[in-house]
């Protein structure tokens, strides 16, 4: 089939890594670090929550203070995980135990709950005094991907989605937002256990083996390989291509511009997809 212009109308993927509508029916994102640019502020707030606490801890202990490493601890035992795993496996990589407490308990307590909440105040407080950007190629692919027919989900262990999605005015993009709050509701395995990008799919009414899953986090990939998803694309953004690959990415782009195809002449008969 050729258009008005001769030209083509199957479309040609310009990229190696086109996300096509022929094998696939579904797209699930990921959010920090993936949409937004929020994974720095989570790292940055982990990592004050747990240096505040092991500081304290050293003085009663009179152990020395090994500060949480932004670089490795976050990636290895907190990126992507619902919170209160990410204190649970943080700490016991430190030989540390603490009471698992409640989700509700106060900031004040030295629990699980209380450490996970102390850190969750940090993010909120952030949020709404910066403010949340989102990565210009992410917005692009989304906006692409809906014109072009595809579900599209976020899936995150972020219990701060929404008011994540509204500071950087997405909240209308999504067919289904799976987080951290539904985790808790549902008593869903975090990642990376597949469950919540598989509850995603089915409610999108996709096969995981044409649903895609976009993931920065090790955690996130490792699900979407779980879960035996289509296609799971890791997105590098420190500079950790080969471990996402390790952990279970099919492909790895730095950015996901690198996703997004020029427009093709259906597309601009049709409305850009910018003009949605
Ligand atoms: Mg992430």
């Amino acid at each position: 089939m050729t258009d008005v212009h001769g030209e083509r109308s199957t479309r040609q993927p310009e990229h190696k890594y086109a996300i096509t509508r022929d094998q696939y029916d579904a797209v699930l994102f990921d959010l920090d670090g993936v949409i937004t640019d929020t994974a720095g502020v989570h790292a940055a707030c982990w990592k004050q929550m747990f240096d505040e606490y092991l500081q304290k801890r050293a003085r009663q202990t009179g152990e020395a203070f090994r500060p949480f490493d932004l670089a490795a601890d976050y990636r290895l035992y907190v990126d992507g995980k619902p919170r209160f795993d990410g204190v649970r496996d943080f700490l016991r990589s430190r030989g540390i135990q603490l009471p698992e407490g409640s989700p509700g308990d106060s900031v004040e307590a030295e629990t699980v709950g209380g450490l996970g909440n102390r850190k969750n105040d940090l993010v909120n407080k952030i949020i709404e005094e910066v403010g949340v950007e989102p990565y210009d190629g992410s917005v692009k692919l989304i906006r692409q991907l809906r014109h072009r027919g595809f579900k599209i989900a976020v899936v995150t262990s972020s219990q701060n989605c929404a008011a994540v999605l509204r500071a950087a005015r997405l909240d209308a993009f999504f067919d289904i937002q799976i987080d951290g709050n539904v985790i808790l509701a549902q008593h869903l395995a975090g990642k990376p256990a597949p469950d919540t990008f598989l509850l995603a799919a089915k409610l999108l009414g996709a096969e995981p083996s044409r649903a895609v899953v976009v993931e920065d986090a090790l955690s996130g990939v490792q699900a979407g390989f779980n879960g035996k998803f289509g296609l799971v694309i890791g997105v590098a953004r420190k500079g950790n291509a080969d471990e996402l690959r390790r952990h279970g990415a099919h492909v790895v782009v730095n950015d996901l511009s690198e996703l997004v195809d020029r427009p093709t002449t259906r597309d601009l008969l049709e409305g850009q997809p910018d003009d949605e």
